[in-house]
């Protein structure tokens, strides 16, 4: 039962094969019973799914249908979930228990969806290989000496070793993306604006963006129908309106038109990567699609802008977290200053804690117009350079990333080595577009991802190309061995 897709689980409860309430327990005992190897939630919710469940399988009874309607799927824990712990990977909100869902959680559960629990994550979505959260390191069920992929390593483990077939995630640089690709997923970070952030804890407010992880385009499509949309709560939130994303996945790739970046294929680029990137380049060609060579030259200056952009905004937007409000209090404060000082050092752990620094440091009076200021500038290059790209092809193709999932503790003395791993993904958040990852090959039994990237709101396109790919491969079929 574990094996199934979110549309085969939608057929068989159609079918009335089985009831969400047979397969939410199915899928919880095989949690808690595989999740101890992987640590990738947080918390369970046992209760909640099987009412949850039971409520869905009533709805089916009396004449609904729907996608969602009884799926199981995982929260990445930084969805506020009413009543339910929200600890976005920290001891800072270890206590922290949200009063009010949010509009994601809202919407998956109007629409059905049980919710098994909470996953585990980068503290504050801080990260690349799920190593920075206080609940502990994340292993990636292909190999569990080395890492997920993060922020969203849990939600990824979570659906990699078929605990379950789908999950929310978020992405700031590249976090739904990276471990899709380490975790041979299918993963998609809408245009922003696409999903509302209401409810979503923040990490970099014009960055972060919700979307699905699951293992084909197909569910990936189910996944997003149930999130996107206008949230009048969330003012980035646009009202536009959302398209069928199912009803376009059979379309033909017949002349479409591919983009792919000469810059993308530099040195830092793991050959046997590149290879299999030319793998899936030739199989599109097969399926109709033209190739054309471009290029984003501002790309190399992306990595600096978006370290100095989204530390920015986190060091404002973690501002809240004083020890006054909710969260974590140190014991015994002397006087205001001594509360603020000991509660943040106490409550946040050592990434937080330099990407605060790092953040304040850009944006203090004297420093602003030379990093601040000089990033968004940046930003607006990189936009045009897409911009630009996009007047001559329809996708834009290359790696995930440049180097498969490494081992755990590899990265761990030096940050900036891990932000370096972000070069193809972050670019995509910079400039507000949407962005796919999808299972391309293996190296060293390793899962490697192939990017594609469109036009805003072409969200329908890279579930398309995605699915279509799929159809003609069988990458994404893979199970890691023991799940
Ligand atoms: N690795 C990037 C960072 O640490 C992206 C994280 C994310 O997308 N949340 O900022």
């Amino acid at each position: 039962m574990h094996q199934m897709t979110l549309a085969e689980i939608a057929r068989g409860l159609a079918d009335k094969k089985f009831s969400s309430e047979e397969l939410t327990k199915v899928l919880l005992a095989r949690i808690t019973q595989l999740d101890p190897q992987l640590n990738s939630f947080i918390s369970l919710t046992e209760d909640l799914a099987i009412e949850q469940a039971k409520a869905a399988d009533a709805r089916r009874a009396n004449g609904e249908s729907g996608a969602l309607l009884g799926a199981p799927i995982a929260h990445k824990d930084l969805f506020c979930t009413q009543g339910i712990r929200t600890s976005c990977g920290s001891k800072m909100l270890d206590n922290f228990k949200a009063p009010y869902d949010a509009t994601v959680v809202a919407k998956l559960a109007a629409a059905g969806a049980v919710t098994l629990g909470k996953t585990n994550m980068d503290e504050f979505a801080m990260g690349s290989a799920n190593e920075s959260s206080w609940y502990g390191a994340v292993k990636n069920p292909w190999n569990l000496e080395h890492v997920p992929g993060g922020s969203s390593g849990g939600s990824a483990a979570a659906v990699a070793a078929r605990l379950l077939p789908a999950a929310t995630a978020t992405d700031t640089g590249g976090s739904i993306r990276q471990p899709a690709a380490f975790t041979n997923l299918t993963g998609l970070k809408p245009t922003y604006g696409r999903v509302s952030r209401w409810g979503m804890i923040a990490y970099a407010s014009s960055l972060d963006q919700g979307g699905p992880l699951a293992r084909t385009a197909e569910d990936c499509a189910i996944l997003l129908q149930g999130m996107a949309g206008f949230d009048p709560n969330d003012s980035t939130s646009i009202d536009e309106p959302v398209p069928d994303y199912s009803a376009s996945l059979g379309d033909s790739l017949q002349g479409l038109r591919i983009g792919v970046p000469k810059e993308y294929f530099s040195a830092g680029l793991d050959p046997r990567i590149a290879e299999l990137i030319q793998n899936s380049i030739q199989q599109l060609q097969k399926l109709g699609a033209v190739i054309k060579e471009i290029s984003l030259p501002n790309m190399q200056h992306a990595i600096p802008a978006y370290y100095v952009i989204a530390p920015a905004e986190a060091s404002s937007n973690l501002s809240r977290f004083d020890g006054v409000r909710f969260g974590h209090r140190c014991e015994n404060p002397e006087n205001l200053i001594d509360l603020y000082k000991r509660s943040r050092g106490e409550g946040f752990g050592a990434e937080v804690q330099r990407r605060i620094m790092v953040g304040a440091y850009a944006l203090s009076a004297g420093y602003y117009d030379a990093y601040y200021l000089k990033a968004q500038k940046i930003r607006r290059l990189v936009k045009n350079d897409f911009m630009a790209a996009f007047n001559e092809v329809d996708i834009i193709l290359g790696p995930t990333t440049p180097n498969p999932a490494w081992k755990l503790g590899a990265k761990n003395s030096d940050p900036v080595a891990a932000y370096l791993e972000d070069v193809y993904t972050i670019t995509a958040n910079l400039a507000g577009l949407p962005s796919l990852s999808m299972p391309a090959g293996f190296v060293d039994g390793l899962p490697v991802g192939v990017q594609l990237l469109a036009p805003y709101f072409q969200e329908g396109r890279l579930l398309n190309v995605a699915h279509q790919y799929q159809l003609n491969t069988d990458w994404h079929t893979r199970t890691p061995t023991g799940f």
